[in-house]
Parts: structure tokens; C-alpha cells; sequence
């Protein structure tokens, strides 16, 4: 960003692998303080969609890589640079611990002791980090890329979902009497309605559509509007 009365920003990386790695290396001293010292060989890059998961970030651990370096990946529908610190934060925190611990409690501490805060699937930075980072953003100067629209495929534009019928069943809900009761409704309906105005059971109100696995609107959108309770959704 720039500064007032300069003509632009401090760094100029025109590579996102490198603004990556900058940021990596700027972020070096936090993670020590946090004594949590970060490989040296940290290689970063772009996913399209992972391996077909909702991750924003993926961190490779050393040994699954064929000269044993670290590989951060960014999702590539990410281009706000203040949240792509906060995912590159993310999957530091995994780099930083062993594989066997880079997970659960283990990483929910070391997460906590960079700043991380909330639910650790979605960890997001603190008040203090978030800060920091800012900072450093500051510092880094633009990043060259854009976020890429990943309903496309590499090369085609998005699938036609026209005919494609989603399913959505009501598991139940609570009757006039407040109790629980079990129900079964199930209802089709086209991706464009699941869409706008989701599905409901005429008894028991919102029920969620089992939206293909390659949907982006996927059952973390409809976690985020409370149609899927959060503890149906896996971990
Ligand atoms: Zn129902």
C-alpha cells in the first residue's frame, strides 16, 4: 500500500511465490518468539482446489515432498493480501511442528501462541496479529495476483448445472409439543433454487441440500447460515 507522499510501495515482488516468501521471512522472528522456529525450506505456491477440499491453505510436510521441502499452497480463488496472511499464518503453524503433531491440541496451542484465534479448522489472526499484519503488508507492497474465479475449470468455463437435481431430506425437527420427532420429507429441486432459497420441509422449516462435493456452495456456506448445525458438519 502506499505510504503518503511516496510515490508507491516499498516492495515490488512479481511473483506471488515471492511476496509469499517475503512475508515468510518477515514472519521468522514472530514464530521464534513464539518458539516455534520455521523450517528454512519453504517452498509456496497456488492450489486451484486442493485435493478436493474446502482448505483455504494446504502446508505439505517435508517428507511427502521428493527433495524434502515444505510446500504452502494458497487456494487460488483467495485475493484479499490481509486474508492470504492470515491462511500463509495458518499453514506456518503447521510447518513449524512436527507432521505427527500438526494437528489437534499440539497445533491448537501453537496456533494460539502466533495469535491465531476462533474455530482451529477456520483459525483466523487475533486483534494482535491481525495488526502485525497489516504491518507487514504495509511493508510487502502489493501482491501480483488476483483472486481466479474456480467454478471454471482449467479449460472451460463453468458447468452448465441446468437438470442437475440436488437432494435435500429433513432428518426432523421439534413438534407443537416441543418434542423431537424424526421425519424423512424429502424434496429434488434444481441447483438454481437450492441456491436461493435453499430447501425447506413444509413441518420442520430448513433442511440442507446435499450440494455435490465440487459445489462451491458447500456445507461450510450453509453451515456459515445455520441451515446445517455445526456439529453435523465432519472435522
Ligand atoms: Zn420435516
Amino acid at each position: 500500500m502506499a505510504k503518503d507522499g511516496n510515490a508507491g510501495p516499498l516492495n515490488e515482488h512479481d511473483e506471488r511465490a515471492l511476496w509469499l516468501r517475503a512475508a515468510t521471512d518477515a514472519l521468522r522472528g514472530d514464530f521464534e518468539a513464539s518458539s516455534l522456529p520455521l523450517p528454512g525450506n519453504i517452498r509456496f505456491g497456488f492450489s486451484t482446489k486442493g485435493k478436493g477440499t474446502q482448505k483455504t491453505g494446504e502446508c505439505w510436510h517435508s517428507p511427502a515432498s521428493a527433495d524434502g521441502a515444505y510446500e504452502v499452497f494458497i487456494r487460488a480463488d483467495q485475493g484479499e493480501p490481509l486474508e492470504i496472511l492470515g491462511i500463509l499464518v495458518r499453514e506456518l503453524v503447521h510447518a513449524a511442528l512436527p507432521v505427527e503433531d500438526s494437528h489437534g491440541k499440539r497445533y491448537k496451542a501453537a496456533a494460539a501462541k502466533v495469535g491465531l484465534v476462533g474455530k482451529m479448522r477456520a483459525a483466523v489472526p487475533g486483534r494482535l496479529l491481525e495488526a502485525r499484519l497489516q504491518r507487514l503488508l504495509e511493508d510487502l507492497g502489493p501482491i501480483p495476483r488476483a483472486a481466479l474465479d474456480i467454478t471454471w475449470s482449467a479449460f472451460d468455463k463453468p458447468k452448465r448445472q441446468i437438470g442437475r437435481m440436488l437432494k435435500a431430506t429433513c432428518a426432523g425437527g421439534n413438534n407443537d409439543a416441543g418434542a423431537f420427532e424424526e421425519c424423512g420429507y424429502t424434496v429434488r429441486l434444481a441447483s438454481k433454487w437450492a441456491k436461493e432459497y435453499g430447501a425447506h420441509c413444509p413441518k420442520h422449516g430448513a433442511i440442507p441440500v446435499e450440494f455435490p462435493p465440487d459445489d462451491p456452495e458447500t456445507e461450510l456456506d450453509q453451515q456459515a447460515e445455520g441451515v446445517i448445525p455445526a456439529e453435523l458438519v465432519g472435522a
